[in-house]
């Protein structure tokens, strides 16, 4: 088999990029997604952490498509990175993130229609004493429109 015929067919091709209706753009199903689906790779530059902010300074990148991988390392999507960095935060999501060989994946959690937009749980953490709920609703607000919205993208507890 030639490597384009099996590239087709481990490119699922599920995802295309339009005006979110959550907030800026966002990833919308081309076609109908079976649950459990691995849509897409989460791809960017890995980063060191304690680079992020100098290199924000430097100009480097604006930190907006930035997930956390282990304590000192990220991925910067907005380097290198490929249409799933549009995916939008959602508390009550479709989606969700899974690793494999320390590849971060998007996942079908149940099946998506076609048209629907894709969204998974940002989960933002932080080690911060200083970031109490109401500081992490207004630094990161979430307006997902969901009912289980908690305001925010972190991950409150
Ligand atoms: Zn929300």
């Amino acid at each position: 088999m030639q490597y384009s015929v099996i590239k087709k067919a481990l490119d699922r091709d599920f995802t295309q990029v339009k005006e979110s209706l959550v907030e800026g753009r966002g990833v919308f199903a081309k076609r109908n997604i079976p649950k459990g689906s691995r849509i897409i790779e989460y791809q960017g530059k890995r980063v060191n952490k304690k680079d992020l902010i100098s290199d924000m300074v430097a100009g480097k990148t604006s930190l907006r498509y930035v997930m956390n991988l282990s304590e000192t390392v990220a991925i910067d999507a907005e380097r290198s990175g490929n249409d799933s960095r549009f995916i939008n935060h959602s508390c009550e999501p479709n989606c969700t993130v899974y690793f494999f060989d320390d590849k971060p994946f998007i996942y079908a959690l149940r099946e998506i229609n076609k048209g629907e937009e894709l969204s998974f749980d940002y989960q933002l953490g932080t080690d911060s004493k200083d970031l109490n709920p109401d500081l992490k609703k207004e630094l990161f607000p979430c307006n997902c429109g969901s009912e289980k919205c908690k305001g925010t993208l972190f991950s409150i507890d």
